[in-house]
């Protein structure tokens, strides 16, 4: 028998088994099969990115669904593939390129995005290799990313599509604008911030009388680009108003008063400034009443010619200093109050964003959300858990159209061309020759590209081949399952759902798995500043990868929040080591096996034996109908306790009278080995690489794990009887090794032991099975029936419905055990007497944290318990001496 090395050491493993899949192209998704399908498309991971615990945790849980439906004989295709993540990737060339002295300008359009490619061809893999070492069973074949032919060709065919049914504009709009990264950004991309600024209260004069309105702005930058006041035509302080004309103070441009009901007549005055160029609500408001779009600054924040002088050129800070001055000065200003509000900040580099008309192109987005809705409302796709679905209704119910352009090099360029000769503009799914409507050949390229959640919301397809019709698409389209984080929600499932609605009328996946996002331990988000971060690749060089995957399934609750800290990684590491050593114990008593490991059903198993195989098969039951309902931990849990409890720490002892017992060893053995067999199977999606190792080394092993079938439930492998019965056994064992600890015997002494029990049958029972009882607790059962009297010198315990007496007679120093009960005794008196103090103490408890004080009175109540045990021993220890 080929036995296991003495030391588990996880990447010697780790690599044969990574290198093994591969070759043997285990992973690969079969389209011609005959099988039922079971498919996920991954959340692309960006092609600049490095495996973060993210990433870890949400590869982990979907490798852990492919790998179970694999095993249960679905046609399995886990899609693999990179998003080309725009602005980031195009940082990280410019920042090559700002190392060599130059900048994306000084290359040109053309160049950089070679350069671009030359870099991801380079380095752009990293994250797929992290990926492969995380046991990730991706179908590595089929890797896509989102700037490839065949997905550019998806997103000009959506593009083209779109914009012939009018679905994409575009138009003059106020949009997002990063002054810093030099581009749009989306509603969800802005970061809103309670900021702490100023409320500007400034005079406005009325042109033909020397009374004036206040205005309260917290930009009063913007006052340089006013076009309009407003009040709302239900405020009686200035309905009568409406019409007249105010003086813009500063410019000196002429302002009509208007009536809105959009004005809230309790903000400030009730008298508002219009700046339909640089506010979103102002914009709308301006076209509603025709207002003339004055826009005074520049795209990197600075004042344009429109400010005048002498503020262009400012910074629009700056200008904001300059501009209170002078209305200070002009006695215009009437009030300063400081003022918190929320402030909308780049997701990307934190600059504040200003509100900034320019042409831009967009989705329609209501005319698809529709749909989406539905979709999710007639259950054709499963939001897990329910309660995001709220979230996703009021999100798309209120849906804005999709600001899809944005102004960076690197993505795909929008495929429209500006006629130079006739102005017409061409859009085309082929790169034209010439101008649609004059035929002329002088054509330019809109030079935006498209949003990069604009490519990955056709993922679900296009990874599959659409446009092209093929037999993966076919095969594999709608993807099962979809497991991502909460904050993608909108950015990415939302779209997704209206894509693949509106080109594959049909759904993109089925249900979506929404998992939660990992804290550190005290709930802080993981951050580089802080300090706090859990490096997956770290983890898995100082644990083991499997050690990793366990702990994250482990902690894979329904919620928002997982806190972590590497002590549980290092816990799931033991367990491994468990689990390893219990499998040496096992082909070590293998020598001389001539089984096959398959069970016979027509024998009669002695009763640890079916009792393990009993448990065995809920413990299938529990983890599949745990994975069902993505209730990972769940699963992870019952695959813990049955694997280290009841199989490694209670049935290889259980098994020992058995195998060393000359009768029945053969028979032990083979129970050993197969649930041992079974257990791996059951335990491989969560620890792909521990379980392949250790299978390679059992009787049956035959190619992989991963091609054997997953281990289900069957209702006629339960024993409901050996399992009530072993339960008392484990309880008498348990509560005879409780006894011995507390009463300090030596482990090695034989004890005897006497139970009362409840009844005659329950007495036949621990009869039955007095082997088990005597080896693993090390006593004589000398007694058991309802009729058992105590021993005069005796420790006992309540157990379930019996008492369990240990007679102590002889068995130890009785006036040495006073002596050390008594000093230890007098010691927890006196912690108790501290810490009653402690608890007592009003300042203490007003003060301390909630968990500190919680500790303290764990330890109270532990300790109060403990002297009630030693008292009752020491009664018994007096009764021996007197
Ligand atoms: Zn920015
Ligand atoms: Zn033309």
């Amino acid at each position: 028998m080929e036995q296991l090395e003495k030391v588990y050491s996880p990447k010697k493993v780790e690599e044969r088994w990574g290198k093994y899949w591969e070759e043997n192209r285990l992973f690969h998704g079969d389209e011609t099969s005959t099988q039922e399908p079971f498919s996920i498309v991954i959340p692309p991971p960006n092609v600049t990115g490095s495996l973060h615990i993210g990433h870890a945790f949400n590869n982990t849980l979907q490798d852990i669904l492919a790998r179970w439906k694999r095993m249960q004989g679905f046609a399995t295709l886990w899609q693999p593939g990179t998003d080309h993540a725009g602005i980031a990737t195009q940082n990280v060339v410019e920042r090559q390129l700002h190392s060599e002295g130059m900048s994306r300008q000084d290359l040109g359009r053309e160049e950089f995005i070679k350069r671009v490619w030359r870099w991801r061809d380079k380095s752009g893999g990293t994250i797929n290799h992290q990926l492969s070492k995380l046991g990730a069973s991706l179908d590595w074949e089929r890797d896509r990313f989102t700037m490839d032919e065949g997905l550019s060709k998806a997103v000009r065919e959506v593009f083209v599509s779109l914009y012939e049914e009018s679905l994409i504009y575009k138009g003059d709009y106020i949009i997002n604008w990063c002054p810093r990264c030099q581009t749009a950004l989306s509603d969800l991309e802005v970061e809103h911030q309670e900021t702490r600024g100023h409320l500007y209260s400034i005079k406005y004069q009325f042109k033909d009388s020397q009374s004036s309105l206040t205005i309260a702005t917290t930009r009063p930058e913007t006052l340089l680009g006013d076009t309009a006041v407003a009040v709302n035509p239900k405020d009686e302080r200035y309905q009568s108003m409406i019409g007249k004309v105010l003086i813009l103070p500063i410019v000196e441009r002429e302002l009509p008063l208007i009536g809105d009901n959009y004005v809230d007549t309790s903000f400030g005055s009730g008298v508002l400034k219009v700046t339909p160029a640089h506010d979103p609500n102002d914009f709308e408001l301006g076209k509603r009443h025709g207002l003339d779009l004055i826009n005074v600054m520049n795209s990197d924040g600075s004042m344009n010619e429109k400010a005048g002088l002498p503020y262009k050129g400012m910074d629009r800070f700056t200008c904001r200093e300059q501009l209170i001055d002078d209305l200070k000065e002009r006695n215009l200003l009437v009030d300063v109050e400081s003022h918190m509000h929320s402030v909308g900040h780049c997701y990307r580099c934190h600059t504040i964003i200003e509100p900034y008309v320019s042409k831009q192109w967009f989705v329609r987005t209501k005319p698809l959300a529709g749909l989406a809705i539905e979709a999710v409302r007639n259950g054709s796709i499963r939001i897990v858990p329910k309660f995001w679905e709220n979230t996703y209704f009021d999100w798309m119910e209120n849906i804005r159209d999709w600001c899809i352009s944005r102004q960076i090099w690197w993505g795909h360029q929008i495929p429209a061309w500006n006629c130079q000769t006739c102005g017409k503009m061409t859009v085309a799914r082929e790169t034209p020759k010439a101008c649609s409507s004059c035929g002329e050949n002088n054509l330019i390229q809109e030079s935006d590209v498209l949003d990069t959640w604009f490519s990955s919301a056709l993922w679900p397809f296009s990874t599959l081949g659409w446009p092209e019709q093929t037999q993966t698409l076919k095969k594999f389209y709608p993807t099962s399952v979809l497991c991502t984080g909460f904050d993608i929600l909108f950015f990415w499932v939302a779209r997704m759902i209206m894509m693949g609605l509106k080109f594959m009328n049909d759904v993109p996946f089925r249900d979506v798995y929404i998992h939660a996002l990992i804290r550190d331990v005290e709930g802080q988000k993981m951050s580089k500043t802080k300090g706090n971060v859990i490096d997956p690749l770290v983890m898995m060089e100082k644990y083991g990868t499997d050690a990793l995957r366990f702990t994250l399934a482990a902690f894979a609750a329904q919620g928002r929040d997982i806190k972590l800290a590497e002590e549980r990684i290092e816990g799931y590491r033991n367990f491994c080591n468990k689990l390893w050593n219990a499998s040496r114990f096992v082909l070590m008593n293998l020598n001389d096996y001539k089984g096959t490991c398959k069970l016979d059903l027509n024998k009669k198993y002695p009763s640890a034996h079916r009792w393990i195989l009993s448990r065995l098969n809920e413990a299938c039951g529990e983890v599949n109908h745990a994975l069902k309902e993505f209730k990972f931990n769940d699963a992870a849990s019952a695959i813990y306790k049955f694997v280290w409890n009841e199989y490694c720490d209670w049935f290889i002892e259980l098994s020992k009278p058995h195998l060393y017992g000359g009768e029945g060893r053969e028979v032990t053995q083979n129970i050993l080995v197969h649930v041992l067999e079974v257990s791996l199977r059951l335990l491989h999606p969560f620890m792909p690489f521990i379980t392949e190792e250790i299978y390679s080394k059992l009787p049956a092993a035959n190619g992989s794990i991963m091609e054997v079938s997953f281990p289900q439930y069957e209702e006629n492998k339960s024993d409901a009887e050996i399992e009530e019965a072993f339960s008392t056994i484990i309880d008498v064992i348990t509560s005879v090794r409780n006894i011995r600890g507390e009463m300090n015997l030596n482990p090695g002494l034989n004890l005897d032991l006497l139970i009362k029990t409840q009844d005659d049958q329950q007495a036949d029972i621990l009869e039955f099975h007095s082997i088990y009882i005597n080896t693993l607790a090390r006593v004589n059962l000398i007694e058991s029936n309802p009729k058992v009297i105590k021993p005069r010198v005796s420790a006992s315990s309540v157990c379930g419905k019996m008492d369990i007496f240990v007679s102590l007679e002889g068995k130890m120093n009785f006036t040495e055990e006073k002596k050390r009960v008594e000093k230890e005794l007098k010691k927890i008196e006196k912690d108790i007497i501290v810490l009653s103090k402690k608890l007592a103490n009003k300042n203490f408890i007003d003060k301390a944290p909630p968990d500190v004080i919680e500790k303290d009175n764990q330890r109270k109540q532990v300790l109060s318990e403990k002297k009630v045990r030693l008292s009752n021993h020491l009664e018994t220890v007096d009764l021996a001496l007197s």
